[in-house]
């Protein structure tokens, strides 16, 4: 089945720019450098499943003019990947029932706990309704939304586990440094893979919650995709110096690629 992957948010957890108006050595002057946080859609002609919800995904769906959200699937529960779900309350209006999404215990209990009021009406019901439907899944393990299917793995993201996926020839890995064997498995055979390399410069880096480009190519080597995007992008990676530095099969995500995959 033919599925559409849209790249709405590639960068790591501040944006590009920074607040501030920070670029770092990141090129003002080309758009593919300013970047929202780390989001995507995963696209069939019937479903549309928005894999995470950061601050920006207002600003995100409404660039890719994207009328209708089918269910969430949340990786893990930092900030930087949840905080924005207020804003789905539109399409829960629209649609007149709660946006489903799915995540692993821990990340939907946190979810739960952090946003009460988005489950239980807050303190006017009448005027709030819960706009979001928690739906625990396994940490490993095949699961179906609407004509889509998932094949999840849990991933070492060092302060915490997230989940990444594949579906059918595509594969996300955000926020992540290690992957055990049942994960690279998953991913043996996958097309295309968009995958952590927030510590791209980092080879023997402090930062030890997300993969550095040794580690990229480590994963790529057992992989074998015929095309790697890099996401998680900070400010000090420039997309022109990027495209220098790496293999013609590996470039640098830019927010609104979209890609076509089965
Ligand atoms: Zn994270």
């Amino acid at each position: 089945m033919t599925k559409k992957i849209t790249i709405l948010g590639c960068s790591s957890s501040m944006g590009v720019p920074v607040a501030g108006d920070f670029w770092g050595e990141c090129d003002p002057n080309n758009p593919k450098n300013r970047r929202t946080k780390a989001s995507i859609l995963v696209s069939s002609d019937n479903t549309d499943i928005l894999v995470d919800t950061s601050v920006d995904v207002r600003q995100q769906l409404n660039d890719a003019k994207q009328k209708k959200i089918d269910a969430i699937f949340y990786t893990h529960d930092h900030s930087d990947h949840i905080n924005g779900m207020d804003d789905l309350r539109a399409y829960s209006y629209r649609s007149g029932k709660p946006i489903d999404f799915y995540t692993n215990q821990y990340t939907a209990d946190e979810i739960i706990k952090r946003f009460s009021y988005v489950f239980d009406g807050g303190m006017d019901s009448a005027l709030y309704t819960p706009f979001l439907k928690p739906n625990v899944i396994e940490n490993k393990g095949e699961i179906t939304i609407g004509d889509i299917d998932l094949h999840v793995f849990e991933q070492d993201h060092y302060s915490c586990k997230s989940l990444g996926f594949r579906t059918g020839d595509f594969a996300y890995c955000i926020d992540v440094v290690k992957m055990d064997d049942y994960a690279l498995d998953v991913l043996k055979g996958v097309k295309t893979f968009v995958v952590d390399g927030c510590a791209y410069h980092r080879e023997k880096s402090v930062l030890k919650s997300h993969a550095n480009l040794e580690q990229v190519f480590e994963w790529i080597d057992i992989i074998k995709p015929e095309k790697t995007y890099i996401s998680d992008l900070t400010m000090h990676m420039d997309y022109d110096t990027l495209c220098k530095e790496l293999p013609d099969n590996v470039r640098p995500a830019y927010d609104g690629l979209i890609i076509d995959v089965n």
